[in-house]
């Protein structure tokens, strides 16, 4: 009886044992950014459910029902931050104050670092992944947020944190190389969003915008004439589409100035998760940040130079 006794003990710690060690953090995300970083470092230990997936606009983006289950069962949520998710943020207040772990990645970057556009005073630019080194900042908020809700991992996501920060710099370096194909009077960037302000200023471009910071405005008349002169007194050689904003405007500015559309650009969302692109002899899957960037620079590069 007593072996009995023991046995079914036994067998219960094992059981409870082996389902605390197979039950992995539950993570919700939003855009795909922020879910590549939250994997990385969070790795095994973690279940990621992300909101966002690849070619949503994140501007305009509004949380279905089945998004409030998803954040109620989370024990950690992570979110951009700096107002992009602008019809989620109520949300996510709301959720921290009933006591849910709900962290934006970008509080850790300092507000010297953020940039502030004169044409949306008081708000500050929300695209700094455009700079893979700010970006990289981001990287010790996940790290305290999981380990908070999951300490016995703390050392993990710790030592993930740092490889996660060592690639986005070794990713900097590489582009800071490719880029310095293009002359300096030619790296001037048009787009349909002003979502490469960061990227312009790690990088050393002039980034020119059809509509404003966010896409909830659509670019009028005066814009897309605006930037058509700018173009053709500039000579621009190429302008660029964004794979989650509609190409109207930067179709019609391609028409009106006679300039060439350069390619397509990842402004704020990843490509397709295991969307391998090959150029200059590598290969990289443009749905990660580093595969997103490395497509970014590699199309811009080639258009300009
Ligand atoms: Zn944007």
């Amino acid at each position: 009886m007593k072996r009995i006794l023991f046995l079914i003990i036994g067998l219960l710690v094992a059981g409870a044992f082996t389902q605390v060690h197979s039950a992995k953090l539950n993570v919700v995300t939003t855009t795909t950014m922020v879910t590549d970083m939250v994997k990385e470092i969070g790795g095994e230990r973690v279940e990621v459910v992300d909101l966002m997936g690849p070619g949503v606009d994140p501007h305009l983006y509004k949380p279905a029902s089945g998004d409030v289950v998803k954040l109620q069962r989370a024990k950690v949520i992570f979110y951009s931050g700096l107002m992009l998710e602008g019809r989620m943020t109520d949300l996510f207040f709301r959720m921290a104050r009933a006591g849910k772990l709900v962290y934006a990645v970008t509080e850790s970057i300092l507000e010297k670092d953020r940039l502030e556009p004169p044409e949306f005073a008081g708000h500050w630019d929300p695209h700094v992944w455009g700079d893979p080194i700010l970006w990289s900042k981001c990287v010790v908020t996940v790290v305290d947020g999981l380990s908070k809700a999951d300490p016995a991992g703390a050392g993990d996501y710790a030592k993930r944190g740092k490889a996660v920060v060592a690639s986005y710099e070794a990713m900097k370096a590489w582009a800071l190389q490719r880029i310095a194909a293009v002359p300096r009077k030619q790296r001037i960037l048009v787009t349909s969003h002003d979502a490469f302000n960061y990227f312009g200023q790690a990088f050393g471009f002039q980034v020119v915008a059809v509509q404003g910071l966010s896409t909830v405005t659509e670019a009028g008349l005066a814009d897309i004439a605006k930037t058509v002169d700018f173009i053709k007194q500039k000579k621009i050689k190429a302008i660029f589409v964004e794979s989650s904003v509609n190409p109207a405007a930067i179709e019609r500015v391609s028409k009106d100035a006679g300039v060439k559309i350069g390619g397509e650009l990842f402004s704020d969302a990843c490509g397709r998760a295991g969307d391998i692109h090959e150029a200059h002899g590598e290969k990289y899957d443009v749905g990660t940040f580093v595969g997103m960037i490395k497509h970014n620079v590699n199309t811009v590069v080639d258009a300009l130079k």
